[in-house]
């Protein structure tokens, strides 16, 4: 008897369980897990045929169509590693992942390789250029279609078994990159285990509030599920789409998220659970035309991968009577490594949960290896099997970040007595300011605290003498109005004097985010520079 998958193999297998179901909707096109599977069997056979074989990469960048999951399936399940591109690179981006990951096959949607094109003179080494949805026929490249057909005709394509290979679970499976928000995106090499892993944790941390409260745990029924966020991202990919692979679910993609389309297609598809980011969450509560439509279907909303505001919490419970979730991960762990949600996250809406079952925290002091005590700010350092192999190609990053099996997270962060974790802070966002550390989201929770404010970020601007002072940039709600000096009265009269923001700007729309949902920190510092030029 075999309770979870080891591979992503037998999780493609396991999937068939669940072969009347829709796997995916994009629009109009519905794609049965039948048709899904029989299309993955067909591509991996071709890429076998093309020469991939175990430890090849093969690069592929697309929007989430319904091809992606089919294309990274084919590309792991005959053991070579698939290298997943952001779809929001630019060319010159995506050359540099290709190069990077040294992939010989790439496969692209129509519009990352107009992206591509000026680009592919530098890219000698790759072999084969497959386009899916390109406009015509693009001289020196294969079209996906020609290989599958197109997703509507999946359900119809022969053949009733796939390449079988021997896949060992600690088999490289995925570079992933990471978002680049601290610095250059970086390679994180997964392998089948890591992405498995969040089967098995998704499971245990869903049982959790049930048997904390002493009831029994339901049978897991399918769900529909709208994500927004992009399948390259671990959380989308990793998290969720394995999840709904296990399980059933059917997962539908947006072609470009927009709040009113949204609403149609959770009225419509009777989604059950959506988020992705905070975000999303806030344009729907902020939206004036909601009360139009029909959103009692929703039962989660749930998200990660950047800070959220506290109030979110209650707002998700109040307004759409569904449960809010959080979690916190990295690439570098293929998702998800701290759960939270239910009445957990309403009583705790700061933190970002406990971990999953079989993740192990620390923080430790900046020296790497004294564990500070319960409550201490320190810096985060977790373990498990969901901690990534390394990073590809870099041996320097990787011996820093990857520790005797922990990964050193770059996060400062505390836990408290029950094993709650809090972030606070990335260790390269912390304003320093002269010899006081400020945590950003201990100023920005007291920002979001104020009736008016649904978004905000705090960042350090340079100062002559103190090296650094916090600055804070904000959206306000619809229809409401706060000045820069209630603002920072507000704060003042919450935080000690140090930690007021000594300039506030105010930002028209929510705040502009990379495609994981992060705020670019790093590049809101520009909006102060006349701040700067008075201090110099
Ligand atoms: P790079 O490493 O290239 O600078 P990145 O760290 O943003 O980019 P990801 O791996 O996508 O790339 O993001 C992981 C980071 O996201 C974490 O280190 C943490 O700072 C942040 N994060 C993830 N989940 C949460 C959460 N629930 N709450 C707060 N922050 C989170
Ligand atoms: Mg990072």
């Amino acid at each position: 008897w075999k309770n979870a998958p080891h591979d992503l193999g037998e999780l493609l297998d396991l999937s068939r369980t669940h072969d009347g179901r829709l796997f995916t909707i994009l629009d109009d096109e519905r794609i049965s897990y039948a048709a899904n599977w029989r299309a993955t069997a067909a591509f991996a056979r071709a890429l076998q045929a093309m020469g991939v074989g175990p430890g090849d990469r093969v690069a592929f960048a697309m929007r989430n169509l319904p091809e992606w999951p089919m294309v990274f399936f084919a590309i792991t399940t005959i053991g070579a590693i698939a290298v997943p591109l952001n779809a929001w690179w630019t060319g010159a981006e995506l050359a540099y992942g290709i190069r990077d990951s040294g992939s010989k096959i790439v496969i692209v949607d129509g519009e990352r390789y107009e992206r591509l094109r000026e680009h592919r003179a530098m890219l000698p080494d790759v072999e084969r250029w497959i386009v899916a949805r390109g406009a015509g026929a693009v001289a020196d490249t294969t079209a996906l279609e020609e290989i599958v057909g197109a997703p509507a005709s999946w359900a119809a394509l022969p053949g009733d078994d796939r390449p079988r290979i021997a896949i060992d679970s600690d088999d490289a499976a995925a570079i992933f990159y990471t978002s680049g928000t601290t610095g250059q995106p970086k390679g994180a090499l997964g392998t089948h285990r890591n992405m498995m892993t969040n089967i098995l944790s998704g499971g245990f941390s869903g049982a959790r509030s049930f048997l904390r409260r002493g009831e029994p745990v339901p049978e897991p029924q399918p769900r529909t599920i709208l994500t927004v966020i992009p399948m390259f991202h671990v959380t989308a990919c990793s998290a969720m789409l394995m999840g709904a692979m296990a399980g059933g679910n059917t997962t539908i993609f947006m072609r470009k998220w927009d709040a009113v389309r949204a609403m149609e297609i959770i009225e419509r598809e009777q989604v059950n659970v959506t988020g992705g980011v905070p975000t999303i969450a806030w344009q729907l509560i902020e939206h004036p035309d909601r009360a139009n439509y029909d959103l009692s279907s929703l039962e989660a909303i749930a998200y990660g991968g950047a800070p959220s505001a506290p109030e979110l919490v209650r707002r998700i419970y109040e307004e759409f009577g569904a449960l809010p979730g959080n979690g916190w991960g990295m690439t570098e762990t293929m998702a998800t490594v701290t759960s939270h949600s239910s009445e957990d996250y309403l009583n705790r809406p700061t933190s970002a949960g406990p971990p999953v079952a079989v993740a192990d925290l620390e923080i430790r002091a900046e020296d790497g290896v004294t564990v500070l005590p319960v409550g201490t700010v320190g810096e985060l350092w977790a373990r498990g099997p969901m901690i990534v192999m390394g990073y590809w190609n870099k041996p320097e990053a990787t011996a820093e970040t990857f520790v005797d099996g922990w990964v050193r997270t770059g996060d400062l962060a505390r836990l408290d007595g029950e094993g709650f974790l809090y972030i606070v802070d990335r260790a390269k966002d912390m304003v320093l300011r002269g010899g006081e550390n400020i945590y950003s989201s201990e100023v920005e929770n007291v920002l979001y605290d104020h009736p008016a404010v649904t978004d905000c970020a705090v960042i350090g601007i340079p100062h002559r003498t103190l090296g650094e002072e916090p600055a804070a940039i904000v959206h306000l709600a619809p229809g409401t109005t706060a000045t820069e000096v209630e603002l920072q009265d507000w704060v003042r009269a919450r935080l000690a004097a140090f930690k007021v923001p000594v300039a506030i700007r105010f930002a028209a729309d929510t705040l502009p985010r990379n495609a994981n949902g992060k705020i670019l920190k790093k590049d809101l510092k520009a909006l102060f520079a006349d701040r700067e030029s008075a201090a110099a």
